[in-house]
């Protein structure tokens, strides 16, 4: 017998409460039962997007929410930012530039973080600039992007700011209103704790002045057909609904509001603080800089001698521990730890463990223990 852990920055674990909930006989979605739940999930979605805003829900992963965005707010030849040091930064240009959208791309190395400048520079010279995409979370480096910053930019233009924070919700700060975000979509299977299949986007004032104005075709994504289903007297979702997981989210939500929106930030920071220093403790370098590291993968480079890919298989394989290589231009030069959603100190004991016995046998000269001791310090300082 082999226990399994998934520590991957999605799909992430769910907690027994929630997969038994889905394990529930399937209820009609044109019933008041259903609406009941809706509502109630749409309040906490609410609380947990920091927003007054309408939240509305897709049956997609989270790249459905980030193709919402652009066929909803804008129309063909219109020109827009996307600030890209990422793999789903570069997401953001491939899918904006399939709808033919004029694409201004600010690329960075992705070692680096988005310099909120830039974007500022770009905005002033050049009124016709519709709209800016940035991922808060880039889960491909585990780098932050301070997008509270690029907020209070973009506010002071007719722009409508997109926010990929798919690994952002639920880990690190994300205040929508407070911060000017105009647009924010995560997915079910990284924060949300549940099974893949659902999307969450807001959409600010601002934002459907620019749905009004928008010509791109869409159908089932209609960010329109949405609100007006969700604002009946007896609120519903357009199309047949992924009921098992709004089941599923409505028992997540609510775990959430117990542990207390604050306080699930603060676990993944302390999660995150413990993980870096493990992985630092056995002398191995993050890959995140100091000013963009988040709460939801620590990214680690792989020492010099080791081959790459084979640290996740090793622990995949003989450990059972499931953690993420690196991609793209980065494949066999990080591995990526996820700590996002359901998780606990133990997780990051049990993976920083599991590490330090596959550098081992690779070959690293690792210290076991070291890791693992230097993260049980940060719990011990730290109670959650
Ligand atoms: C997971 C993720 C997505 C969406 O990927 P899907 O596979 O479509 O769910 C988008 N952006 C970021 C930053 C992500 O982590």
């Amino acid at each position: 017998m082999r226990k399994e852990y998934l520590m991957t920055p999605g799909p992430t674990p769910i907690p027994p409460e929630v997969l038994i909930s889905q394990a529930r006989p399937i209820i009609h979605h044109r019933t008041p039962l259903y609406t009941e739940i809706l509502v109630s999930v749409i309040e906490d979605l609410k609380y947990i997007f920091q927003t007054k805003n309408d939240v509305l829900i897709f049956a997609s992963s989270g790249t459905g929410a980030m193709e919402s965005a652009v066929v909803n707010l804008f129309s063909a030849g219109d020109k827009v930012i996307v600030a890209s040091n990422g793999k789903f930064g570069d997401r953001f240009v491939k899918l904006t530039e399939t709808y033919g959208l004029s694409v201004d791309k600010l690329e960075y190395e992705w070692e680096g973080v988005v310099d909120p400048d830039d974007i500022a520079h770009l905005l002033e010279g050049d009124a016709e600039i519709k709209g800016v995409f940035v991922v808060q979370s880039e889960t491909s480096t585990g780098i932050l992007n301070d997008v509270k910053s690029i907020g209070e930019i973009v506010k002071d233009h007719s722009a409508v700011l997109v926010v990929d924070s798919i690994t952002g919700v639920g880990a690190v700060e994300c205040k929508t209103d407070d911060w000017h975000l105009d647009v924010v979509m995560t997915g079910s299977q990284k924060g949300l704790m549940l099974p893949p299949g659902l999307a969450c986007v807001s959409v600010s004032e601002k934002a459907w002045e620019a749905v009004e104005r928008s010509t791109l075709p869409k159908f089932y994504f209609s960010y329109k057909k949405s609100r007006e289903a969700l604002h009946r007297d007896q609120p519903q979702n357009p199309f047949t609904p992924p009921v098992s997981l709004i089941v599923g989210l409505s028992e997540a939500l609510k775990m959430m509001k117990k542990e207390g929106l604050e306080n699930v930030i603060r676990r993944h920071a302390i999660l995150a603080e413990a993980t870096r220093k493990g992985v630092v403790a056995m002398g191995l370098r993050l890959f995140a800089p100091p000013e963009g590291r988040g709460n939801a993968v620590t990214s680690v480079k792989v020492p010099e001698g080791v081959e790459g890919g084979r640290i996740p298989k090793i622990m995949c394989d003989k450990y059972g521990v499931t953690i993420a290589g690196g991609q793209d231009r980065l494949k066999g030069k990080i591995f990526r730890i996820g700590h996002l959603g359901y998780f606990d100190r133990f997780d990051i004991i049990t993976t920083l463990a599991a590490l330090e016995m596959t550098l081992k046998e690779l070959n690293y000269p690792v210290e076991l223990g070291s890791g693992v001791s230097a993260a049980e310090k940060v719990f011990m300082e730290n109670p959650l």
